[in-house]
């Protein structure tokens, strides 16, 4: 029975996880994922966490921590691949402070000095991918001693990207073979690439989280029940003992309605699926 989160910065302010865990409380959710456009260790202080871990325990609340979106794992420059390690090594040890079982990972974009991603060639993409299983190598025990696990978020698959296709993710995963990397079923990013039932087909049990949202002509982050991404294409990822966490994904829509968007995508959920959510 996979708990329903939705990600922190939709509440707004969004960088004031407190009052994302309140609206959590008020709105019975028992999911928060902590969202990726901030660097959350800078911020938090011991008295957040520990405020994080008694709301947690006192409300039944499940946190998962996307890692910065803007992250470059695979990147060829030292200093900055450096740099994402060493945000990502304090990341898995705020996780473990509270109790957090999935950290959400982009490979993100080709970063080579002196060479435009878009321009990176084959070559140049499979030196990336080497950066990025040293990146991983580093940092999954960290994450198997903190009780989390690593998942690597299937993308657009865009020129300039280190993941171009499923299997590319799936060899990585498969190259660092730990319990403690896994990967995040992305429902609107498969369908708008590559195929959803495809990506279910080819992760297989390498799922260990998902990404919900709705998707309409290419665009997605949608409101639940506003585009043409039919709930069923994913129904069997939340039978029970498939995932233990699903994140709605979701931005406001065109009205800015963040909070309004987060309820009604929740609502035409539980129409569908019920008590196999929390
Ligand atoms: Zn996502």
């Amino acid at each position: 029975m996979p708990v329903l989160s939705f990600v922190s910065s939709m509440i707004k302010p969004g960088d004031d996880i407190r009052v994302a865990v309140n609206w959590a409380i008020e709105n019975e959710f028992h999911g928060v994922e902590i969202s990726g456009s901030t660097f959350w260790p800078d911020l938090l202080d011991d008295e957040d966490i520990d405020w994080l871990v008694a709301s947690a325990a006192g409300h039944g609340i499940t946190y998962t921590i996307h890692f910065l979106l803007k992250a470059a794992p695979a990147a060829h420059h030292t200093e900055r691949w450096l740099g994402w390690l060493g945000q990502m090594k304090q990341t898995i040890a705020m996780a473990g402070r509270i109790n957090c079982p999935v950290i959400v990972l982009h490979s993100g974009v080709i970063d080579c000095p002196g060479v435009e991603p878009e321009r990176a060639t084959e070559a140049l993409r499979k030196d990336a991918v080497d950066n990025l299983l040293r990146f991983l190598r580093e940092v999954e025990p960290l994450a198997r001693e903190a009780g989390t696990v690593i998942c690597l978020e299937n993308l657009h698959h865009r020129q300039g990207d280190v993941t171009r296709s499923y299997q590319h993710l799936i060899d990585i995963v498969d190259a660092i073979d730990s319990p403690a990397l896994k990967i995040t079923l992305d429902v609107g990013h498969a369908f708008i690439h590559d195929g959803l039932p495809e990506a279910i087909e080819a992760f297989g049990d390498r799922i260990y989280h998902v990404h919900l949202d709705d998707a309409l002509d290419g665009k997605d982050h949608m409101e639940i029940g506003t585009g043409e991404l039919d709930m069923e294409l994913y129904a069997e990822m939340l039978e029970p003992g498939r995932v233990g966490v699903a994140t709605m994904e979701i931005g406001g829509g065109p009205d800015g309605d963040y909070e309004g968007a987060q309820l009604r995508s929740r609502d035409a959920l539980k129409a569908r699926f019920g008590d196999l959510l929390t």
